[in-house]
């Protein structure tokens, strides 16, 4: 049985007072949410205090990036995997398409990257998806099993259960046009089948994959009805307590 994980992407958003206020926020909206691995995704300035303020909650922290270099020198501007893991973050999201499309991350990046997280210890939500020319173009699986083979090179069996991968179709991201639910759990599926090809049925069978793209609290329901979704990678709707808590508690 997967237990989903509802994360929540603050992006470059908030203050550290506004991204405390938040997280203090939605403690007692979510605190009875045992269905689910509720993380949030602050800025890396306000990674420890909102983790320090967290302590014993049911939400945990994420880093949204991390370098791909496994241990400290002299790289002006990068927070490695371990630093985010001795602030207090349990989880990072590498790959994401922002990453992708505005830093020229390549997947070659993500694989780095995804080592060195899994090296310090830390879950890793690792992003795919395509963009809205190659779904026209009718090469949206090619795009994401290539994603898939560049960005998880190298894995091995024990590394497989701190492994969450994150189906975010580019067109869906920020852009209020969400993937009907049959659209994702198609990908999703997909996903599943290659993670099993390359891995093994019993890797795959245990493999979360949650879905990004304009989720909010009317329609996280019916993406969370597939059977291949299990979880959701939130942006704007999670900037706020109260949606985001909507979101969290889509089983109430
Ligand atoms: C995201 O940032 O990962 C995301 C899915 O954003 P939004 O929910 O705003 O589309």
């Amino acid at each position: 049985m997967r237990k989903p994980v509802i994360a929540g992407n603050w992006k470059m958003y908030k203050t550290l007072g506004d991204a405390v206020d938040t997280a203090l926020a939605l403690k007692p909206l979510v605190a009875n949410a045992n269905h689910c691995e509720v993380v949030i995704a602050p800025v890396f300035t306000a990674l420890k205090t909102v983790s320090d303020r967290l302590e014993g909650s049911n939400i945990k922290v994420s880093g949204q990036n991390c370098s791909t270099e496994k241990s400290e020198g002299a790289h002006t501007g990068e927070v490695a995997a371990f630093m985010l893991r001795d602030v207090g973050a349990k989880y990072v999201i590498v790959g994401h398409s922002e990453r992708r499309q505005l830093y020229s991350e390549t997947d070659s990046t993500v694989s780095f990257k995804t080592q060195a997280a899994l090296a310090s210890g830390l879950i890793v939500i690792v992003c795919v998806g395509e963009s809205l020319a190659q779904r026209e173009q009718g090469i949206a699986e090619n795009v994401v099993s290539s994603q898939l083979n560049g960005g998880l090179s190298g894995l091995t069996a024990p590394d497989l259960d701190r492994i969450i991968l994150a189906y975010e179709p580019v067109w869906a991201i920020g852009t209020g046009r969400t993937a009907t639910p049959e659209q994702a759990q198609e990908m999703h599926a997909f996903i599943r089948r290659v993670f099993a090809e390359r891995h093994s049925s019993g890797a795959a069978e245990a493999l979360r994959i949650l879905y990004g793209g304009s989720v909010k609290p009317d329609n996280i329901v019916g993406l969370m009805s597939q059977p291949d979704i299990d979880g959701a990678l939130v942006g704007g709707a999670s900037l706020q307590a109260e949606s985001f808590a909507k979101i969290v508690n889509y089983k109430s």
